[in-house]
């Protein structure tokens, strides 16, 4: 109601972007509902959820967007951007190819986002590292380069995905002050 939203300082966008099928969507949900879903089906029609967090005693709703499946068709849209301060682009560390798009999907926030938006790299599906077709320090070298923080999560475990919420380790609201 308008007494909980009025106790809202800030409202940050943070866009949600990589490959098809690498864990965008059960991040969002670790991310704000702290849960994995088992049965998860079509993100469509779904825009974005939200997590209020604290920091520096001001509270900010962190507004979260899907691309609900757009990437498929290559068809996520510069609105998509618009506005966004920061930006988790995902890749599966059990999937090569999905680490080698990082960078077209790089090039693609230069593009279209802010300048100043701020990119968290997010190699997920750490659980499966039996599988692992990237390795991290591939990974780190990449968001040297590039100027990205980078961290390796799972959204089934839950494993780092708080790390990536916290103030001062490099994260999409790291940089507000
Ligand atoms: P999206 O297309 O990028 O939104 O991907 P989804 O969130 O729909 O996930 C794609 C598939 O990967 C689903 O079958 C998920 O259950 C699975 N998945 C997502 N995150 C993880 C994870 O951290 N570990 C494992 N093992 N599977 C995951």
């Amino acid at each position: 109601g308008a007494e909980r939203a009025a106790e809202i300082d800030y409202v940050f966008k943070v866009v949600v972007i990589g490959d098809s099928a690498v864990g965008k969507t059960q991040l969002l949900s670790r991310f704000t509902k702290d849960e994995f879903c088992f049965d998860s089906k079509s993100t469509i029609g779904i825009e974005f959820q939200t997590r209020t967090i604290v920091l520096n005693r001001k509270r900010i709703k962190a507004q979260i967007w899907d691309t609900a499946g757009q990437e498929r068709y290559r068809a996520v849209t510069s609105a998509y951007y618009r506005g966004a301060l920061g930006a988790m682009l995902v890749y599966d560390i059990t999937k090569r190819a999905t680490f080698d798009h990082v960078a077209r999907w790089v090039e693609e926030l230069r593009a279209n986002a802010d300048k100043a938006i701020v990119i968290m790299l997010i190699g997920n599906k750490s659980d499966l590292a039996d599988k692992r077709a990237v390795s991290a320090e591939d990974a780190v070298e990449f968001a040297e380069e590039q100027g990205l923080f980078f961290s390796e999560a799972s959204a089934l475990s839950g494993d780092n995905v708080e790390r990536v919420l916290e103030a001062d380790r490099g994260n999409p609201w790291s940089g507000f002050k």
